[in-house]
């Protein structure tokens, strides 16, 4: 996808807030932390570039400004995110206890297939098994689903915590000097 000639938004190298980048857009200052930079168009690609002495100020760490407005919005990064974290677990726990009913399900489907062979009730032990079967494609399809959820929380979302957080602690650090 070619960005080079629709607006996109990008966030403020200085302060983290997102910037709407219009394709006339060469040289501006964040309306957030007011950091001067760059708007760095090649190959498709758009990006931020600090100017001159806010390059300094921001990789020493010395705009209390950006790393103010930084804090805020990291922190609402945050909460959002912990609010991801939350549902996500609230949907793993929700598929966990849905796997738990299928196991029980297909555990009283054989005994009733097993009791309809011992009686000779071969249409009943049919039926009862097809929807042992069934349940156990349901309870595979479940656990994935489960697995998936999983996985995307360790990784993705924790990961994602994490940078926030450092990211956090580093403009706290500014601010505090
Ligand atoms: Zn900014």
């Amino acid at each position: 996808m070619n960005h080079t000639f629709q607006t996109i938004t990008l966030k403020c190298p200085g302060c983290g807030a997102n910037l709407a980048i219009t394709p006339e857009m060469d040289t501006f200052a964040c309306g957030y932390c007011g950091i001067q930079q760059m708007v760095q168009r090649s190959g498709g690609t758009v990006n931020l570039k600090l100017i001159g002495e806010a390059i300094a100020r921001v990789q020493l760490g010395t705009d209390r400004t950006a790393a103010e407005l930084a804090i805020r919005r990291l922190r609402e990064d945050l909460a959002g995110a912990e609010t991801e974290r939350e549902r996500l677990n609230l949907a793993i726990a929700g598929g966990e206890t849905i796997t738990g009913y299928l196991v029980i399900a297909f555990i009283a489907l054989l005994v009733a297939t097993i009791t309809c062979l011992y009686y000779r009730t071969w249409i009943g032990a049919c039926i009862a098994a097809a929807f042992a079967m069934f349940v156990t494609f349901r309870t595979k399809r479940n656990i994935k689903a489960c697995e998936r959820m999983i996985a995307y929380r360790n990784r993705t979302v924790d990961a994602r915590n994490e940078d926030l957080r450092r990211q956090l602690a580093r403009h706290l650090e500014v601010v505090s000097n």
